[in-house]
């Protein structure tokens, strides 16, 4: 499983920066769906936990992100590369969350 990043914010505090997201141990569950086991910021927002399927939706993200500590991380060519080819493939960033309930359900956020 690899480690999915993204530009984003959390659509409950839109009024944030932009940062670099980071959905660990990404496994892609149909279109613009990732199960994810930990959501959270290079600058160490935590977004979720505990194994989420994340769903992306397009909100016009910019190619980097205008959080001063997420541009600060320094990110190396090949990750920077790396990034820009999921951007590409994506150019969504997460803004609702679905979890399982006990029944199995997908419940939405
Ligand atoms: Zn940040």
């Amino acid at each position: 499983m690899t480690d999915v990043r993204i530009v984003g914010k959390a659509l409950d505090d839109f009024g944030d920066d932009w940062h670099w997201v980071i959905l660990h141990d990404a496994e892609p569950r149909g279109e613009r769906r990732y199960y994810t086991r930990l959501v959270d910021t290079i600058c160490g927002i935590h977004l979720d936990e505990g194994g989420v399927v994340v769903t992306l939706v397009d909100t016009g993200a910019p190619d980097s992100p205008d959080c001063p500590q997420c541009q600060a991380a320094g990110l190396g060519p090949s990750l920077r590369a790396q990034i820009e080819q999921v951007l590409e493939e994506a150019e969504l960033v997460p803004v609702r969350r679905t979890t399982r309930s006990a029944e199995g359900v997908p419940r939405e956020f």
